[in-house]
């Protein structure tokens, strides 16, 4: 699961050419610290949504009209130009084509998703503007159901996108925040990786740190070894519900096949099994062919 912002896209390059693209806009000079002024004015105003004190209505309304408080600049309507701005972020977020050639490989062996604390209307046109939708399971934006990360009720809705034979260690939530990210992460019992591009966090207690997105590439079909077996959801719930099957497998050039039921799924060496009822564990990759046997049938 991939945050969008600072994780698959730079936000903050975006955000700051909207930020001066709309002050050219709105015919208003732009001063080198207006930005940084902005930055922390929209910060304080993100985490009291975090916090439940505002809506999303007062981040539209409110930011810039703050903003323009601040400077003296009584000119502009506060909302209109927060409007222009979420425009000019969708023209100026790009997303690097190695990401996207990560993200196609990855595809073949992960399912995966992007969760993402954003505002609707700008999002979407984001999320497509990068031309990577297509590679996606599921994409959450925040603003769309109602709830944000690191909320419970965000990841329900998150986890709910996924197959549910995908088990929560099996699912890696990969951002660059600590408190929505990581700690959202973390409280729903699922593995996290942070992107910490200027190793600024000391105390980390996300299970993988990388400084780049990019690095998860061979971090992943390491790490976490795919599993190539395409039975593999089969195989849970036919050893859930201890349903007898029929293997039919590939060693060493020979087709063989068991009539078993399924006790556990494990890995070895990065290697993934299945131990089965009569006694033998079986490689997941070697196996061709799976079929559920109902009670009578096995007799015949
Ligand atoms: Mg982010």
């Amino acid at each position: 699961m991939f945050d969008f912002d600072n994780t698959l896209v730079d936000f903050h390059k975006a955000s700051l050419l909207a930020f001066g693209q709309t002050f050219e806009d709105f015919n208003l000079k732009l001063q080198p610290e207006y930005y940084s002024i902005y930055e922390k004015i929209n910060g304080k105003i993100w985490n009291d949504f975090e916090q439940k004190l505002i809506t999303t209505v007062d981040i539209r309304k409110s930011r810039f009209k703050l903003l323009f408080e601040r400077l003296n600049i009584e000119s502009v309507d506060g909302f209109e130009f927060n409007a222009k701005y979420l425009s000019n972020l969708v023209k100026h977020t790009t997303v690097r084509p190695e990401v996207i050639n990560m993200l196609t490989k990855l595809k073949a062996h992960f399912k995966m998703s992007i969760i993402t604390n954003g505002l609707k209307e700008v999002q979407r046109p984001r999320l497509d503007k990068c031309l990577m939708t297509h590679l996606f399971d599921s994409i959450i934006v925040s603003d769309e159901i109602g709830a944000a990360k690191p909320d419970l009720a965000f990841f329900d809705v998150a986890i709910k996108s996924i197959p549910n034979t995908i088990k929560k260690d099996k699912i890696l939530v990969i951002g660059d925040s600590l408190k929505s990210d990581i700690a959202g992460g973390i409280n729903y019992g699922l593995k996290t990786c942070l992107i910490d591009p200027y190793d600024s966090f000391l105390l980390v207690n996300a299970d993988i740190v990388v400084q780049d997105v990019l690095e998860l590439e061979q971090l992943l079909l390491d790490v976490y070894q795919p599993i190539d077996c395409g039975f593999y959801d089969y195989l849970e719930i036919y050893c859930m519900r201890k349903t007898t099957v029929k293997i039919d497998f590939t060693e060493i050039s020979n087709q063989a096949s068991v009539i078993t039921k399924i006790e556990n799924l494990f890995t070895k060496n990065k290697v993934e099994f299945a131990k089965l009822a009569n006694g033998t564990t079986i490689r997941l990759d070697i196996i061709r062919e799976l079929s559920p046997i109902s009670d009578r049938e096995q007799y015949i």
